[in-house]
């Protein structure tokens, strides 16, 4: 990245414009309707309780104002009631969740109707109160359970309606008692509304923010993920590269001592290294030494299976195959088909002083030998490749549990 490069700020929910209408786009608005739901179930259950609370304390007070009044408020309490309890319900059962706004919707229509019916039938000086359950009840839809603002706009026109309508037909009331019952209402009604919208823009905006993050950080990991796949894979081979092998051998050796759940039975290190491979170079040209480089690593990529095995190009002609759980034998016997599967390839190498075709050498050495860490593994399949080289090559040899190395072929 040269100095002059700018780096513009990450865009953020701020930087978005909400329509007037606040609604997103479909799949966005989807999203946010269920994120608006889960937080507003989250208050719901507190705010219910206070609402049951509120119903039992209007019957006491009813009781006391006159028992001819509870007579009638008791019916149409007692349904409140209930209704309040089965959103209480829904509240703890997430699996209905989708059920609770109705449900809180049925309530505020409940509460609203049963005021305005027990305003219309009540003959007493204070019976116009029960009309205030109408403006209550947007209160209780739109600022304490913040359901979507279109739902609770046309509950709002409709029980606001219902409440005007019910006013005329109850007991007779001046001009001026029916306009300020009217006014308060919708003073009452327009505010609560007002604040609605203003929070659900700040809600909407929020939500934005979240899902411009969550994007970033989708983006950057996938960015890691490749970042994190050029930097351990080797290029010209496919093979997983030295510092890639390193890792995942201390992070095997690691998981073995400290005998976690999914650490390996036992770690077997097979190295290998091309034999006579100056003298293909020389004969052949480096380039063709890159595509006989290419030929013999595809074996030990192919014949690795296990999802903790792996094969790395350790250095330059030199590849590493750790085979994990498997029994030192099977990798021996690994280690052999690998070696006779190269000679197989049938790759010509007329500078080689031990075949016609391209051979290698292999080293094995087994965890249950003693080696502390992957370094000391490592030496010890060294050494034992170092005499299979000095015992003529094209041979695998072993390092023994006593620490001796054994040639296989
Ligand atoms: P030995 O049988 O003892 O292993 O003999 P050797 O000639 O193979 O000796 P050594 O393993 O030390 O040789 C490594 C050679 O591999 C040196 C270098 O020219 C060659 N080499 C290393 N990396 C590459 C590469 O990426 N491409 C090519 N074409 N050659 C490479
Ligand atoms: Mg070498
Ligand atoms: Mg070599």
């Amino acid at each position: 990245m040269t100095a002059n490069q700018t780096h513009s700020p990450l865009p953020s929910g701020n930087d978005i414009s909400l329509p007037w209408h606040l609604r997103l786009p479909s799949p966005l608005e989807q999203d946010f309707r269920f994120y608006s739901r889960n937080s507003a179930a989250g208050v719901a259950s507190g705010a219910l309780l206070l609402i049951a609370i509120l119903l039992v304390c209007a019957m006491l007070l009813e009781s006391l104002i006159g028992t001819e009044i509870l007579m009638q408020t008791w019916r149409p309490r007692l349904f409140s009631l209930m209704v309040t309890g089965g959103c209480l319900a829904l509240c703890h059962q997430p699996r209905w969740r989708d059920w609770l706004p109705p449900a809180l919707l049925l309530l505020a229509f409940t509460l609203s109707f049963s005021g305005i019916y027990l305003g219309v039938v009540i003959d007493h000086p204070l019976s116009y109160v029960f009309f205030l359950q109408t403006p209550l009840s947007v209160v209780m839809i739109s600022t304490l359970f913040r359901l979507p603002l279109h739902s609770t706009m046309i509950s709002t026109v409709v029980m606001t309606g219902a409440m005007i309508t019910g006013l005329f037909f109850a007991r007779e009331y001046s001009p001026y008692e029916h306009l300020t019952l009217t006014l308060l209402s919708l003073a009452f009604i327009s505010m609560s509304l007002f604040g609605q919208y203003v929070y659900e823009k700040l809600l909407r905006k929020h939500f934005l923010s979240e899902h411009v993050l969550y994007q970033h950080r989708d983006e950057l990991h996938s960015a890691n993920q490749i970042l994190e796949s050029q930097a351990t894979v080797d290029g010209m081979t496919g093979c997983i590269n030295r510092r890639g092998m390193e890792a995942r051998l201390n992070h095997l050796y690691h998981l073995l001592k400290q005998q976690s759940p999914d650490a390996p039975e036992r770690i077997n290190l097979l190295l290998f290294d091309i034999d006579f491979f100056k003298q293909y170079n020389d004969t052949y040209g480096h380039p063709a030494g890159d595509e006989c480089l290419k030929k013999v690593s595809g074996v030990p990529l192919s014949m690795v299976q296990a999802e903790k095995d792996f094969a790395a190009r350790y250095g330059g002609e030199e590849f590493v195959i750790v085979l994990t759980d498997s029994s030192f034998n099977d990798a021996l016997v690994f280690a052999e088909r690998m070696r006779n599967r190269v000679e197989q390839l049938g790759l010509p190498h007329s500078g080689s002083r031990v075949n016609q075709v391209v051979t290698i050498s292999i080293g094995v050495a087994c965890s249950d030998g003693g080696a502390e860490n992957g370094a000391a593994l490592l030496k010890q399949a060294d050494e034992a490749l170092y005499q299979a080289k000095g015992a003529g090559r094209n041979r695998v040899a072993m390092m023994n549990t006593q620490g001796m190395v054994e040639m296989l072929t």
